[in-house]
């Protein structure tokens, strides 16, 4: 079958960044799926709706329409969502909290798992989430779980948001971080947690570069 290279880990230890390289340098094709509940709470927020309204949410998850753009030459993938391009507003941590918020409701994740499996094709997948290598490719070959301290976390995605223009401060955005994460791990459904398989991988400290040849080395001993 074809092979799945799964990258979990809470938010900031660098999955985004580290997926999409070590896609490009596989030739394989890329699942952020963060983006998918991301748009999901966004599009939930742009009808109105409750978001503890867990019937109207699964509706929305059920839905929505989800696209993946490639930007030309190397720019940033732009997600497409119910025809709208949504990639600024999905960047911001409101987004990131609505999305976590919605993640917690076990219908919405369900409604999002065939849309999930259908990009895993041919010669190979990178899936960047909480529960690739424990939920949803739970057979992958190829499992990586990346942490790093919570302040380098919050430093990361402090500096990544920053560079897009948006007004943050650390401090809050170190909490806000840490409450999502502390959400995400303690949920009923899905929990962020390492899958049984996954090789461990602490990147405070490291670069990029070293990051991506550890994960490389997952995949080609
Ligand atoms: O990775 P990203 O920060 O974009 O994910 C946003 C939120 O979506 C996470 O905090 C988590 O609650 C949820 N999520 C999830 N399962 C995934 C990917 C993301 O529950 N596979």
């Amino acid at each position: 079958s074809v092979p799945v290279l799964t990258i979990d880990g809470p938010s900031g230890s660098g999955k985004g960044t580290i997926s999409r390289l070590v896609a490009e340098h596989l030739g394989w094709r890329l699942l952020d799926s963060g983006a998918l509940y991301r748009a999901v709470g966004y599009a939930a927020g742009a009808a109105g709706l409750d978001i503890s309204d867990a019937e109207a949410v699964t509706r929305c998850a059920q839905t929505t329409k989800i696209q993946f753009r490639a930007a030309p030459h190397d720019g940033e993938t732009r997600v497409i969502v119910n025809g709208h391009d949504a990639t600024d507003e999905l960047r911001t941590e409101t987004a990131g909290a609505a999305a976590s918020a919605i993640a917690s409701i076990p219908s919405v994740r369900k409604a999002l798992v065939d849309l999930q499996l259908s990009f895993r094709k041919s010669p190979g997948l990178v899936a960047d989430g909480r529960d690739m290598g424990t939920v949803i490719f739970p057979d992958a070959p190829y499992k990586v779980f990346l942490t790093a301290s919570a302040a380098e976390r919050a430093k990361r995605r402090y500096k990544q948001l920053k560079e897009k223009g948006l007004s943050v401060t650390l401090a809050t955005l170190q909490s806000e971080i840490e409450a999502r994460d502390t959400r995400d791990a303690s949920r009923a459904v899905a929990p962020l947690k390492p899958a049984r398989d996954a090789v461990l991988v602490d990147t405070t400290g490291m670069g990029i570069e070293d990051v991506v040849a550890k994960v490389l080395a997952v995949v080609n001993p």
